[in-house]
């Protein structure tokens, strides 16, 4: 089960607005999809129609209690996608957990109860890096960041980079950082051709490194400014229930199939990877790490 956590540390980025129209589009691929809703603002709980202060659960009671049945809360009227919805009670759990020594892993062991049932988990996290969102990174298998292209959001996102490392070193030494999502995008601009081309820059000098972005990439495409997606919240849409001919509902289906590997043959042809002969020696050295071979029975 592969779990993406979707965090920045500011807002108003368009965190909430990628995870739910991400998480709609991969269950119209046919991924059976679990969006949790970690933000007490309970935005994406909103922009999926369910109201934060009339549910039979939420993400709370998972955090709160480690026997609760995890799929108690879940809402499930979409095909194929779920909902881990929040209530703004959440915001407490911080302070209510501060003495549970396992406070950090509440999400990630409810989450595993429910690994039967999901191809793929997106996290929305809050804009802070609190113990919500640690709870997030330490569930996750993945980072996506979605964040804009704009004067000082490099600085930014090394920041939160510094984070993702930090937590791998201590809560989860399997995260990894798939990449950035651009959110309302403007091509046009020198500043964001110049921002992106810093990105990428940045994430080129980590091939090779033990870092956890050393293959991350800025997923294409950028989703590109449209009103549609400002639409959608208030009326408790994804944008393909509200304006599926939008430029939002396409950005977010190929986003989708991009982040799901689902791309159709890319225009200009990868390269074909060198081909290192990492077996037979890792077979002669006794001492190579296990790590390389990773798929050999143990
Ligand atoms: P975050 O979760 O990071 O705080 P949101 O997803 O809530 O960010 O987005 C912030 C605001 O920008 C919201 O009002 C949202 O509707 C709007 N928005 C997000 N993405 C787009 C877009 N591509 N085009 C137009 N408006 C957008
Ligand atoms: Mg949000």
């Amino acid at each position: 089960m592969r779990s993406i956590a979707l965090m920045n540390q500011k807002g108003g980025v368009g965190k909430t607005t990628t995870t739910v129209n991400l998480a709609a589009a991969s269950a119209r691929l046919g991924k059976r999809t679990l969006l949790v809703d970690l933000d007490p603002q309970a935005h994406a709980t909103l922009h999926l129609g369910a109201d934060p202060s009339a549910l039979d659960g939420s993400v709370y009671d998972l955090l709160l209690d480690p026997t609760h049945d995890a799929a108690h809360p879940l809402i499930t009227s979409r095909d194929n996608l779920a909902l881990l919805p929040a209530e703004t009670d959440l915001a407490a759990a911080e302070t209510e957990l501060q003495n549970a020594p396992d406070r950090q892993h509440r999400l990630g062991r409810a989450l595993d109860r429910l690994r039967d049932r999901f191809d793929l988990v997106l996290l929305d996290c809050p804009p802070a890096l609190g113990l919500l969102t640690l709870n997030g990174l330490a569930a996750a298998t993945e980072v996506l960041i979605p964040m804009q292209a704009h004067f000082l959001a490099l600085q930014g996102v090394s920041k939160l980079l510094e984070t993702v490392q930090l937590v791998r070193g201590s809560l989860n030494d399997r995260l990894a950082v798939a990449g950035v999502v651009l959110c309302m995008h403007d091509h046009q601009t020198t500043l964001s051709q110049e921002v992106v081309a810093d990105l990428n820059e940045f994430f080129e000098s980590a091939r090779g490194t033990d870092v956890p972005w050393n293959a991350a990439k800025i997923f294409d495409p950028p989703i590109r400014r449209n009103i549609k997606l400002a639409e959608c919240p208030s009326f408790g849409q994804t944008i393909f229930e509200y304006a599926p001919d939008a430029a939002g509902a396409k950005d977010y289906e190929a986003l989708a199939r991009s982040v799901l590997g689902l791309t159709d043959a890319p225009t200009t042809p990868e390269p074909e990877p060198p081909v290192v002969n990492i077996r037979p020696q890792a077979m002669n050295q006794p001492s190579a790490p296990d790590a390389i071979a990773p798929d050999q029975p143990a």
